[in-house]
């Protein structure tokens, strides 16, 4: 018997009623399996809502983060992968930052994964799109080193290193090996206007790809890649860039297809990963039973994926598939759509649904 264990995190706003309902459709697609692999859910909240109950924080290199402890995170570190499912930005005074880049780095994460891809009855520009944005998570202009004369002249700085490029060029390669769709690699960068970092960027890609002679390397600057996404997004497949641009095209990759309330995401490390919706806390539908519950559950179908390559479980892969199919199987069939996507369901119909096709 394999034992597989999952740290679960509800969040904030909309997340434990979403997190409640994923973990039914999880135990539902698990149940087949129950003589050969055990699911462990192990669950410890942190966030916003955990921060304004407790006050806790985490003190990390002079910065506070709220909502987060030690103890917490001792929780998590006997887990194989992560649940996270409402991220809130929230409103910390001044001084505070968030929870989860404490958790990123606790656990190595250096590449977020957004697909995007058409499913049946929900609103795609094209019939056809099957993409998947990777942003790296480590650098770029997000490291928060900014500097100047405060309200004068302030300066924000963008780190590219070989190290962590190189790390992301290979797992952008890897993905589009593994896809086996287009088996393109587009590397977005904006090398016309900062050519030592973006250069380096772009070289290292162009260096990796060496390795992938099954694949293909596309370069587009960051200007082009809006354009292709609404005139051609069937042409494209792995599209790997850095961590502010890949923040700021994210939205358009979820609303070329579906929107927030479907849009699925991981975030790896080498030995772990975190897999949660694109969509925050949408604390304007907290307790009102009309999220969507099917970017968390396509989360999970993910997650299940990964846990599966990582222990060698035929299981645990099946699991993420049989999720993977029920979903599409509810939306195909039209019935259970909530408000978002122009239906009048609730979360807990659609949720059920998608565990009476499981059965
Ligand atoms: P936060 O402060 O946590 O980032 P937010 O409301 O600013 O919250 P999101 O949570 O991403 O950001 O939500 C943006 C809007 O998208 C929400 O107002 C909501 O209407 C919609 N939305 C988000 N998630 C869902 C969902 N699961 N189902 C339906 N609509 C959603």
């Amino acid at each position: 018997m394999k034992n597989i264990r999952i740290a679960v995190v509800p969040g904030d706003g909309i997340g434990p009623e979403i997190s409640k309902v994923t973990l039914d459709v999880l135990a539902e697609a698990a149940s087949s399996f129950k003589d050969r692999l055990k699911l462990d859910f192990v669950e410890k909240n942190i966030g916003y809502e955990l921060w304004q109950e407790t006050g806790e924080y985490l003190e990390i290199n002079g910065i506070k983060h709220g909502g987060i402890s030690e103890d917490i995170l001792k929780c998590y570190d006997s887990t194989d992968a992560m649940l996270y499912v409402a991220t809130s930005g929230g409103s910390f005074p001044q001084g505070f930052l968030t929870p989860f880049p404490v958790v990123r780095r606790r656990y190595g994460i250096f590449a977020n994964v957004r697909p995007a891809k058409t499913l049946p009855n929900v609103f795609s520009i094209k019939s056809d799109i099957d993409l998947v944005l990777v942003r790296e998570q480590t650098e770029g202009l997000w490291m928060g080193k900014e500097h100047g004369v405060e309200n004068e002249v302030m300066h924000a700085q963008v780190t590219i290193s070989r190290k962590a490029t190189e790390r992301l060029a290979e797992f952008s390669f890897e993905l589009a090996r593994s896809r086996n769709r287009l088996k393109k690699v587009v590397c977005v960068h904006k090398n016309n206007v900062l050519p030592k970092a973006f250069g380096l960027f772009l070289n290292v890609f162009k260096e990796v790809s060496h390795k992938y002679v099954d694949c293909s390397l596309v370069d587009m600057h960051t200007d082009v890649l809006p354009y292709e996404l609404i005139i051609a997004p069937e042409k494209l497949d792995v599209i790997a860039t850095t961590n502010m641009y890949g923040d700021a095209i994210s939205g358009e990759v979820a609303g070329i297809c579906g929107g927030l309330g479907i849009a699925p995401s991981g975030e790896y490390g080498v030995d772990y990963a975190i897999f949660r919706p694109v969509h925050g806390s949408a604390p304007d539908l907290k307790g009102k039973d009309v999220a969507n519950p099917i970017a968390t559950i396509l989360s999970a179908a993910m997650m299940m994926e990964w846990l599966g390559d990582k222990h060698h479980s035929a299981e645990a892969c099946r699991i993420g598939n049989r999720i993977r199919q029920a979903v599409e199987s509810v939306l195909k069939d039209g019935k259970f759509m909530t408000p978002d996507l122009g239906g009048t369901a609730s979360t807990d119909m659609v949720a059920q649904a998608i565990i009476d096709s499981l059965k």
